[in-house]
């Protein structure tokens, strides 16, 4: 039953304790038959509970945070993402805000969601070889994701979560101000770069990326989680990373 569960993307207890629904729902008492009528509009400033907002309330809010703090602090009170019902903390970033060069992953896994920060599970490990492999580590690199919280079973974020956490990551990079900027796989990749192109098309690629008036330059590579499952590719990844180490080279 178990291995049922996790198949399904169930993979974490939410609470201490099991609930028996079906027990509630035999003597919750039966629905009044007559009710009010539904009112015909809502306000539209009222998302329902774990719908996703409208982005421009997203945008309205990030640009009031003037630090990296009142961003973080902002998106931990921000209702307006679905995802954020189900996951247990806001994965907001990780490494040096100061840094000139800036990753961006797609979104928190389970290891993630439970430590409350970014690329620590197994692609994390593999991340950290990466970049310790062209004399990097988490002093030096700052990383988030294009969304801050877990969607659940690891499903790929739906474009209306993108949408409603894209303006937060925008102003991320904004207060950040990276130099160079990585995008680590193809989700990340075409929701920076606004294309619908494949990764192994665009990788490796350099270009220049403005996001809220600062630019710089962009590549992507591929994901660490894919180069797990095909350790074959890892000779692409590399060319990439010999890239970014010249394009660092270039900067000092
Ligand atoms: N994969 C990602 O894209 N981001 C993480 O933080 C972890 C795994």
């Amino acid at each position: 039953m178990l291995q049922w569960y996790e198949a399904a993307g169930v993979d974490m207890a939410v609470s201490e304790e099991p609930v028996d629904r079906f027990a509630q729902s035999a003597v919750a008492p039966p629905p009044a038959r007559a009710q009010a009528p539904a009112p015909e509009t809502s306000s539209p400033a009222i998302a329902a509970p774990g719908a996703d907002a409208d982005p421009q309330t997203a945008r309205d809010l990030a640009a009031k945070a003037t630090t990296l703090d009142a961003l973080r602090e902002t998106l931990e009170s921000f209702e307006g993402c679905g995802l954020r019902l189900r996951a247990t903390n806001l994965v907001f970033a990780d490494g040096n805000p100061e840094a000139d060069i800036m990753l961006v992953g797609e979104a928190p896994g389970r290891d993630e969601d439970l430590q409350g920060k970014p690329f620590v599970g197994r692609s994390g490990q593999l991340l950290d070889r990466m970049l310790k492999s062209i004399g990097l580590d988490r002093t030096k690199v700052y990383i988030a994701n294009t969304v801050p919280w877990r969607p659940p079973g690891n499903r790929t974020p739906a474009p209306s979560e993108v949408a409603v956490c894209l303006p937060f990551l925008h102003r991320q990079i904004e207060l950040v101000a990276p130099k160079v900027l990585i995008a680590l796989g193809g989700a990340s990749a075409s929701t920076l770069f606004e294309t619908t192109a494949g990764i192994t098309r665009i990788r490796g690629q350099w270009r220049e990326l403005t996001v809220n008036g600062h630019t710089m330059r962009a590549i992507a590579t591929l994901h660490p989680a894919y180069l797990l499952r095909q350790p074959a590719a890892k000779r692409l990844a590399w060319q990439d990373l010999l890239s970014v180490k010249s394009a660092l080279d270039g900067l000092a």
